[in-house]
């Protein structure tokens, strides 16, 4: 099987019908994707670049993502699409880890790649690029054995040893399955990328490439209203893939206006913990069917659990409250348990680790036998997220298992005392990371964006109304805004870089 051949297929149907289209307004058809995706084939090839081999692509949104993707598969090649806010050494060694024989760059980071990389860059903005991608030269697909990686994602934490899972071409049609059977997307819509292409919105895109619908790309980063506003009105139809920063930005009255938001069809929102709180207010702005939560991760690619729109719609069958702070149900195809430490299956309502089987599962990350060993338990994948299934079955999430706190041999989840801090009207956003504490181990400190003044005494008070006196934030930090990765994640370990030593110096200080 080669997903190399998904524009050749729907060219065979509807050739005519639009696969790509700029935020301008410029199209490209399915027929026109397919011959570019073979005449690049065909060129990587006459590279001298073979099957197996890899190529990186440091792009932000741009128009020729697909067709990149689409031709180095069918040459049999493996892409690494990167972060594309990556400084050009940290995407130099991504490159090392994966040894990219190829950089296919946009023109904004070929330079910096150039200076710090002897590998051989495209620019795809260049004569080579337009003359490699117009060709009508073609060889055949390449037979791919099963098993055959197809993407390597890259795993975006900040800090430690970059790590590449290997998403093979069955993982990525399992992917595409699942996503076509839960989400209720991809039926006569565009697919808007607002979000990084590098990311969940380029594999996502993928099952809309398959159902021959356009893909409307958004340059990376220009996500003000009015530029949301014109590509939406750019199709009758859009679904668009939305980090919680994002979904609550357009669920602000002002944000799409009536018109843009009567041309959503459906917003995926996932990638990052979506408050409860955020989760109500966007359901009220834009209504219920128009939402879709995707829980997943790198290593089984978006397609973890989901909240269908109709049980936000409030179907009856499960509490509210927990539904709204849960990642929902299992993914068609996809086995999910919650395990203790030594991989035993704990019961309904016990805290454990969130581990899945299925088609849709890694081969394993790039090159790193003992990572790969770290990521199973007993054919399991060790998400790294704890969560608990409740007895209707909705999957809460209760942290990442890096970011629990352990203060006092006790264990307190940030995510509680933030949907906590959350439902306090003068609380934009919140974050709580675990700081070192001589007596107590760790100690909980929030970090607060205000949307209207207040005080740390009375966020204190709101806190100790509903959780207990141990897991209450004994600092809190005001802050502007909260550092995200452009992934939309906010990035705990930077926040946990800003509390300096003084708790262990002086314990006191804090209690
Ligand atoms: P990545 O592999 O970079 O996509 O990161 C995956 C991680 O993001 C997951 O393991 C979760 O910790 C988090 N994540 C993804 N989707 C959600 C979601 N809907 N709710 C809460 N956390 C999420």
């Amino acid at each position: 099987m080669n997903l190399g051949l998904l524009a050749e297929r729907v060219a065979a149907r509807t050739p005519r019908a639009t696969a790509v289209m700029s935020a301008d307004g410029t199209a490209m058809d399915f027929a026109t994707l397919a011959r570019r995706a073979r005449s690049l084939a065909y060129q990587f090839r006459a590279r001298g670049i073979y099957p197996g081999e890899r190529v990186a692509l440091a792009m932000s949104n741009h128009d020729s993502f697909f067709e990149i993707l689409l031709g180095a598969w069918q040459a049999g090649l493996i892409v690494a699409p990167m972060n594309s806010r990556l400084l050009p050494a940290e995407a130099e060694a991504l490159m090392a880890n994966c040894g990219a024989r190829l950089c296919i760059a946009t023109p904004e980071l070929a330079q910096g790649i150039a200076a710090v990389s002897s590998r051989d860059i495209l620019d795809v903005d260049s004569d080579t690029y337009r003359r490699a991608s117009a060709g009508e030269d073609a060889n055949p697909a390449v037979e791919l054995p099963m098993g055959a990686g197809a993407w390597l994602f890259y795993t975006s934490g900040t800090t430690g040893r970059a790590k590449g899972a290997t998403l093979t071409h069955h993982n990525l049609q399992a992917m595409i399955d699942s996503f076509l059977a839960d989400s209720g997307c991809a039926v006569d819509e565009a697919m808007l990328h607002t979000a990084p292409l590098s990311h969940a919105g380029g594999l996502l895109g993928l099952a809309f490439l398959q159902q021959g619908l356009p893909q409307v790309v958004m340059p990376t980063g220009a996500l003000d209203a009015p530029a949301v506003r014109r590509a939406l009105l750019l199709h009758r139809r859009s679904s668009l893939f939305a980090v919680p920063t994002l979904l609550n930005r357009l669920a602000d009255p002002d944000f799409l206006g009536e018109a843009s938001r009567g041309r959503v069809a459906k917003i995926m929102f996932g990638g990052a913990p979506m408050y409860a709180q955020d989760l109500k207010r966007a359901i009220a702005a834009l209504g219920a069917m128009r939402l879709w939560g995707g829980y997943g991760q790198g290593e089984a690619p978006c397609t973890i659990a989901h909240i269908p729109s109709e049980l936000l719609a409030d179907s009856g069958e499960h509490d509210r409250e927990e539904l709204l702070g849960s990642v929902g149900i299992p993914r068609t195809g996809v086995e999910l348990r919650i395990a203790d430490e030594s991989g035993q299956a704990l019961p309904v309502g016990e805290a454990g680790e969130v581990q899945v089987r299925g088609r849709v599962v890694m081969a394993g990350y790039w090159n790193d036998q003992s990572a790969t060993d770290k990521a199973f338990q007993d054919g399991w994948l060790r998400t790294g997220d704890i969560g608990r299934v409740g007895s209707t079955g909705l999957l809460t999430l209760v942290d990442r298992a890096k970011d629990m706190v352990i203060s006092g041999g006790s264990n307190i989840y940030p995510r509680e005392i933030e949907e906590t801090l959350l439902r306090h009207p003068a609380v934009r956003e919140a974050a709580v990371v675990g700081c070192p504490d001589r007596e107590w181990g760790e100690v909980p400190v929030a970090f607060v964006v205000l949307r209207t003044p207040a005080t740390a005494a009375e966020l204190e008070k709101f806190c100790l109304a509903s959780i207990a006196r141990y897991k209450r934030p004994r600092e809190y930090r005001f802050v502007e805004e909260l550092p995200k990765s452009s992934y939309g994640k906010i990035l705990k370990a930077e926040l946990r870089a800003t509390l300096d030593a003084r708790h262990l110096a002086n314990p006191k200080e804090i209690q």
